[in-house]
């Protein structure tokens, strides 16, 4: 695949992208999980990756494909073992994107302890919005998320109910990987995942637009 320029931050390609589950208290219990000690982390393949006006395809292997706002933070600047006070200096922007789930592929696999690459990593799973400058969010943990599915919202949530704020994930993170300009961070999703269907018209925004991403289901 080539390589992809982030949108908005232009100078960043694309790089690996994780993701973390279960960070809000609420959306582990609509999924009755059990609360982390410790973020729970996965990847998707750089494949999901789409961009604002694109489509989302649902797979024939799921039946129950669930959309999931994130707040997603691009990483800058290479680090490992970052401390917590200086997690944030490795930003170089923050967006919004869609954590795209086939539940039902999903809940198979935690039943027998598998993990949850297919179930998360479609081609397409993973919309993201164009990303603004570290220094356009004054607090990564007081920014608004929010997702319409045909102009209905199904998640409204501030980042503030994140279990494991941002610093503390790129610490966690850095502690196992090596991070690298233009890695994304999915920071996991709040309560109110609900199914899509073909035809669905989805728009999930950040700080009443302050980025935004629509995207079409088929
Ligand atoms: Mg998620």
């Amino acid at each position: 695949m080539s390589t992809q320029n982030l949108p908005g931050l232009p100078e960043l390609s694309i790089g690996n992208i994780y993701c973390i589950g279960r960070n809000y208290v609420d959306h582990v219990h609509e999924l009755r999980s059990d609360l982390p000690e410790k973020p729970l982390v996965f990847l998707k393949p750089l494949g999901t990756i789409i961009f604002d006006g694109d489509t989302v395809r649902l797979p024939k292997q799921s039946t129950n494909v669930h959309h999931e706002v994130e707040f997603v933070v691009a990483i800058g600047k290479t680090g490992k073992n970052i401390s917590k006070t200086q997690a944030l200096d490795h930003v170089a922007g923050y967006g919004v994107g869609i954590d795209i789930t086939a539940r039902d592929i999903q809940a198979k696999a935690k039943e027998k302890s598998h993990p949850w690459t297919v179930a998360k990593g479609f081609d397409t799973f993973a919309p993201i919005s164009s990303f603004v400058r570290w220094d356009k969010i004054n607090d990564p943990q007081e920014v608004d998320l929010e997702i319409k599915v045909n102009g209905i919202t199904r998640q409204s949530e501030s980042t503030r109910l994140m279990i494991f704020p941002v610093a503390e994930l790129i610490h966690y993170l850095s502690t196992i990987f090596t991070l690298q300009p233009g890695d994304l961070i999915f920071t996991g999703t709040p309560q109110g995942v609900s199914p899509l269907k073909s035809g669905d018209e989805i728009k999930a925004s950040m700080n009443n637009d302050q980025a935004s991403l629509s995207v079409t289901v088929k």
